[in-house]
């Protein structure tokens, strides 16, 4: 007899911060790829719990304007799934670990899986089967599969996950417990109309617009775009042609996500435009998002000062190379240039 239930995990949940909170059987892994079954990570599980989590519309704001690029990587991105989600997981589990049932909190980040997450092939070479007949370690499991199997909303098109609540809006947390709680039922309305939004505002060139994939899940078929995931890896970091990346290098890793900054240009931003004008998900807003076209960086154009910066800095001797202050890190911040030119492991 359960000492918790489903109600109290998901208002424990939502006090703690989640904004979504669905509840799956580990049953419906029933057909599951071996390497993608959650059941070989914790054979005793009864419930998968999955949270959602909201990406503010906000922090969209500075990419959609084109003047501030690391908000999307780091509170849009990272730090929902490395700080904030994390955060829920813990003190969930503590809640479910009081009650004396051992639960797995699973954040949302890629590292030692067996299948590589971003193109779903299988790493051969990588790991051994610890013993017969179990896979290969990590097993992956896919988070858009489970928010969908925990009753959250549908995969759209553009393959992101789509929710009634925020449209393309949220990341994923899963708990592994092996308290039985009562299920949530599989999504079945339809938030995705096909519109192509997502495809013609890729600048990867990475979402089909007829080509797609099937599977079936849960006795459920779904279907999206053919998806090529390494035109997404390089569209993610600026578009095809760094067209939406006014940067002139590599951009800085915020939590190691700062490649993020186009702000899902396509599978996002767009999806969420459209979303809002039909009304069709809850949080709405009081002001629309979009007020003007996207905007493209013309690189063929030398690279030059505004007459505003000339005007400010230029004029006042108040212009260095943008390397000055790495530079300035490197050898002074830690010291090395009063160390007889040794090098400083923490930099070099
Ligand atoms: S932009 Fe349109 S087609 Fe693409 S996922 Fe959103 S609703 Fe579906
Ligand atoms: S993340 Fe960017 S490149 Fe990848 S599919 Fe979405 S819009 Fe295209």
């Amino acid at each position: 007899m359960n000492t918790v239930n489903a109600k109290e995990v998901k208002e424990h949940a939502r006090r703690l911060g989640a904004d979504l909170v669905g509840i799956a059987p580990m049953s419906r892994f029933e057909g599951a790829p071996k390497q993608m079954d959650a059941r070989y990570i914790f054979p005793g599980a009864k419930s998968m719990i999955v949270l959602g989590f909201r990406i503010a519309r906000g922090t969209l704001r500075g990419i959609e304007e084109g003047t501030l690029f690391s908000n999307y990587p780091s509170m849009g991105y990272a730090a929902l799934n490395q700080v904030y989600g994390p955060m829920v997981l813990w003190n969930l589990t503590r809640l479910l670990e009081d009650e004396g049932y051992e639960t797995i909190p699973m954040l949302n980040a890629n590292g030692g899986e067996a299948i590589n997450p971003v193109t779903g092939n299988f790493r051969k070479g990588w790991s051994r089967p610890a013993a017969d007949g179990k896979p290969y370690p990590d097993v992956l499991v896919h988070f858009r599969l489970a928010a969908y199997l925990a009753g959250l909303g549908e995969i759209g098109w553009s393959k992101v996950f789509l929710t009634p609540e925020f449209g393309p809006r949220q990341r994923f947390a899963i708990l592994l417990t092996d308290a039985e709680l009562e299920p949530d039922p599989i999504f079945e309305g339809k938030i995705c109309d096909r519109c192509k939004a997502c495809v013609t505002h890729c600048h990867g060139n990475a979402i089909s617009m007829d080509e797609s994939v099937k599977v079936t899940v849960a006795g459920h078929e779904l279907e999206w775009n053919k998806l090529d995931p390494l035109a997404c890896e390089k569209g993610i970091q600026g578009g095809a042609n760094r067209e939406l990346s006014p940067f002139e290098g590599e951009y800085p890793r915020m939590y190691g996500y700062g490649r993020a900054i186009e702000g899902a240009c396509g599978c996002i931003r767009a999806c969420m435009v459209h979303l809002e004008e039909r009304r069709t998900i809850k949080n709405l807003f009081k002001n629309k998002f979009r007020s003007s076209p996207q905007w493209e960086i013309d690189r063929s154009k030398p690279y030059e000062l505004t007459p505003e910066v000339v005007e400010f800095y230029e004029k006042s001797g108040k212009i260095e190379d943008f390397e000055a202050y790495i530079t300035y890190n490197k050898r002074d911040n830690y010291g090395t240039d009063k160390t007889d030119g040794k090098v400083n492991p923490l930099v070099d």
